[in-house]
């Protein structure tokens, strides 16, 4: 489904990706894991087209989206929520909803999908007036994830979920991102610093350092792998 070749991607002289490649296939979810600074936010904005690759090549579906337009990678079906979750926070969550779907015109399809989400997080329903500032860290996650599903993904690229969520919180979000991807179909890449979690919920990693992949490997072997163990998983 995704194919990312050998991308090299800078910030001014500042070569931040140095010859990352990856491959995703439908159904899967893919974990990106590594310490701060590694390089995972890079990879994931350059595959959603905000900071494109100097060199090396993007393919989704068989087709180069390096240099296209990010809402026409979106159109497309690559969707990103991005870290720290960036919501309106002076909009309704209804509004924040629907401006997920901005790029639509299939007025039924966009319904039934509100209907989705509202029945995925119960509490969105509940919250549907409010503002989105107004909600907790957890909430206002699960509206970041909501939002990003109202663009219809084919998929899903998540940038630090838990980020700064409690443990229950997490586990909350992580149990539906695996309801997402089973139910709707949505392949998943998720950028996590939690390499615990975020290895438990996978089927297959890649291990970054210093803007480069160290290790990519089924999520069991990356969990039994001494040297991730060591590094990323604190054991
Ligand atoms: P984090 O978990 O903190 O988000 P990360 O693995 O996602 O880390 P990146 O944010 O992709 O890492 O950063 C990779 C490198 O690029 C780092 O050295 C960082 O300092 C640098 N970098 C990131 N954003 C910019 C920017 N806008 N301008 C200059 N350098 C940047």
């Amino acid at each position: 489904m995704l194919k990312v070749r050998g991308i090299s991607t800078y910030y001014g002289n500042i070569e931040a990706l140095h010859a990352v490649s990856l491959d995703i296939a439908e159904g899967e979810i893919i974990t990106l894991i590594g310490a701060n600074g590694a390089g995972k936010t890079t990879t994931l904005m350059s595959i959603c087209g905000l900071t494109p690759p100097r060199s090396g090549d993007i393919e989704f579906h068989g087709q180069s989206v390096v240099g296209m337009k990010p809402d026409r990678i979106v159109q497309m079906g690559l969707v990103q929520v991005p870290e720290g979750r960036r919501i309106f926070p002076n909009m309704t969550v209804l509004e924040n909803l629907e401006l997920g779907a901005y790029l639509r015109r299939d007025r039924q399809g966009v319904r039934q999908d509100l209907d989705y989400v509202m029945d995925l997080f119960p509490i969105l329903a509940e919250r549907r007036t409010q503002m989105g500032g107004t909600l907790s860290g957890g909430e206002q996650q699960m509206l970041a994830i909501s939002r990003a599903l109202m663009a219809k993904p084919k998929l899903l690229l998540l940038d630090e979920p838990s980020l700064g969520l409690a443990p229950l919180v997490i586990k909350q979000i992580f149990e539906i991102i695996r309801k997402i991807n089973q139910e709707q179909e949505v392949t998943v890449f998720l950028v996590e610093q939690n390499a615990n979690q975020a290895l438990k919920l996978a089927h297959r990693g890649y291990v970054m350092e210093n803007g480069r992949i160290r290790f990519n490997d089924t999520a069991d072997r990356l969990l039994n792998n001494d040297l991730v163990r060591e590094a990323y998983l604190g054991l």
